[in-house]
């Protein structure tokens, strides 16, 4: 007697198709150094026009990023010879404290905090209007890779926005600094820097540019994506960016798959 033997392929014939689960839900990322560690001069304004998108019946979910204290970690531990898994594992505390500072703040306001596994309450809160609000750190933990030179992961809160973005089927991800957006180089060190509206990743990377505003990885992941095949860089600290950017408009920097 034989038993049939599958192979994981016969699960998944032809094209890989995957379902776009929410995808009118806007995934967006509030900096950790750019942004919250500005403190409330820079972030009260942004959650200001965050409730007034919600209020326009925009869907929302915030990703914090971990900023300054995360960085300390991450060099501690490196220091000390921790392996990428383990400063990862430390490096999450960070944006998820910062997540929930900004539950506090949006809390009148329908804020909720939601962990990675709460995808599937997702539905519920937003049609109660809530602002989900979670850390944007990928949770790989002790599983995360490591990458070439460095202890750092590579997978931090820009990847971990992406990646949601991803899996939500959320067409475009949004990214809140304090920068316009993707220059030729760091406008904070080079003034000569030009601004760039609009570009593909594939031209970004063949730019080789000595520093980006985002992980690498998400520039590298952008092409292979099945439905996020936007990010969108916005300037925090102009009043009206983040509105607009929820509003759907081209403000900022648009980096296409
Ligand atoms: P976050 O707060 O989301 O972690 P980061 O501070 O890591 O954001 O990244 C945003 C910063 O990246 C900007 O404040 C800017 O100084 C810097 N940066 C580096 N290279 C670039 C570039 N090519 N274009 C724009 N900003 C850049
Ligand atoms: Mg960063």
């Amino acid at each position: 007697m034989s038993t049939e033997r599958r192979t994981l392929d016969a699960h998944m014939p032809g094209d890989y198709r995957p379902t776009a689960v929410m995808p009118d839900v806007k995934v967006v990322k509030i900096g950790g150094q750019s942004i919250l560690d500005r403190g409330r001069a820079a972030l009260f304004p942004i959650l200001d026009e965050i409730v007034q998108a919600r209020k326009l019946g925009i869907q929302v979910v915030l990703l914090a990023g971990g900023g300054t204290r995360a960085r300390h970690i991450y060099s501690i531990a490196s220091e000390l010879e921790m392996p990428t898994g383990v400063v990862a594992t430390l490096g999450k505390y960070i944006p998820m404290q910062n997540a929930r500072m900004l539950q506090m703040l949006l809390a009148k306001h329908g804020g909720i905090y939601m962990l990675p596994d709460d995808f599937e309450k997702l539905p519920l809160y937003l049609q109660m209007g809530c602002i989900p609000v979670m850390s944007g750190m990928p949770p790989f933990g002790y599983w995360e890779k490591r990458e070439e030179g460095s202890r750092i992961p590579p997978h931090r809160t820009d990847a971990g926005v992406f990646l949601s973005a991803e899996f939500l089927g959320s067409p475009r991800a949004i990214f809140i600094k304090d920068e316009d957006g993707l220059y030729t180089d760091d406008p904070k060190k080079n003034p000569d820097a030009k601004h760039i509206a609009r570009i593909t990743a594939k031209e970004l990377q063949a730019q080789n540019l000595p520093d980006v505003v985002l992980e690498r990885v998400v520039i590298e992941y952008l092409p292979r994506a099945q439905w996020c095949k936007e990010l969108q860089i916005v300037n925090g600290l102009k009043p009206g960016q983040v509105l607009a950017a929820l509003k759907g408009e081209d403000v900022g920097t648009i980096i296409s798959a």
